[in-house]
């Protein structure tokens, strides 16, 4: 469905992706992990459109969009949960819902997927009217991922959503990644949570200062001396 091929990105001098390849095929979830500053968040903003690379391409199915604006690859089928949720605290829970859904014209449909996310979340159901300041973290990051389904995406970036949650918060979200995967989106994960990312997904890859330094099935990165010593702590 995506694929990213020798993708570099620089801030001035500082090269934060280096000829980066990445496959997330459709129908998987994919996770990115690395350490702080690894260019976790760089990819993410590239594949959404939000930095321009200095090399390299981004292909979403066959079409070549490496130079399309955000907008147009959100009304494509991406869609961003960015670091941090950016929730707007002083608006509603459902206004903040709906800022998801504010490309789409039919309102009828949006009616009914916004109905399917309070049933999926009866938290923000009766909360619905009131401020999104009253939401503890963990429910902020499901309204995050609520309004980012109401952009009726084909895929699905988040960028560390256990990033701050409590443990029972952790368990739910990777639980709702892997329904939400069910129902057919793909998944793109960029974590630190290395343990819970592998244990969740179909293809992990590693970035270290910019570049892809391993890559492959979780459960083979998981049992990768290196990895389990940098990221698992279990050296
Ligand atoms: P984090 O988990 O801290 O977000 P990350 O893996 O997502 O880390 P990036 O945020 O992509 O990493 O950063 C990669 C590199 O690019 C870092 O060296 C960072 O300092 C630099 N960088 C990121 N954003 C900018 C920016 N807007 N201007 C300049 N340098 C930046």
């Amino acid at each position: 469905m995506l694929e990213i091929l020798n993708l570099s990105v620089a801030y001035g001098r500082n090269e934060a992706l280096r000829k980066v390849n990445l496959k997330v095929e459709e129908g998987k979830i994919v996770t990115v992990l690395g350490a702080n500053g690894a260019g976790k968040s760089t990819l993410l903003n590239a594949i959404l459109g939000m930095v321009k690379p200095r090399d390299g391409q981004i292909l979403l199915g066959r079409d070549d969009i490496t130079l399309a604006s955000p907008s147009e690859r959100v009304a494509r089928g991406i869609v961003l949960v960015p670091e941090g949720r950016r929730i707007l605290i002083t608006m509603t829970i459902e206004e903040n819902l709906m800022l998801g859904a504010h490309l789409r014209k039919d309102h009828a449909a949006v009616k009914q997927e916004l109905d399917a996310i309070y049933a999926r979340f009866p938290n923000l159901a009766e909360r619905r009217h009131m401020a999104a300041a009253c939401l503890s973290g963990g429910e902020q990051q499901m309204l995050a991922i609520g309004r980012a389904l109401l952009a009726r995406p084909r895929l699905i970036m988040l960028d560390e959503p256990s990033l701050g949650l409590s443990p029972l918060f952790v368990a739910k979200l990777f639980e709702l990644l892997r329904e939400i995967n069910r129902d057919g989106l793909t998944v793109l994960l960029v974590e630190q949570n290395t343990g819970k990312a592998l244990a969740n997904a179909h293809y992990a890859a590693v970035l270290e200062l910019g570049q892809v330094v391993m890559a492959g099935e979780p459960a083979v990165l998981a049992a990768d001396p290196r990895l389990q010593e940098a990221y698992l702590g279990r050296a």
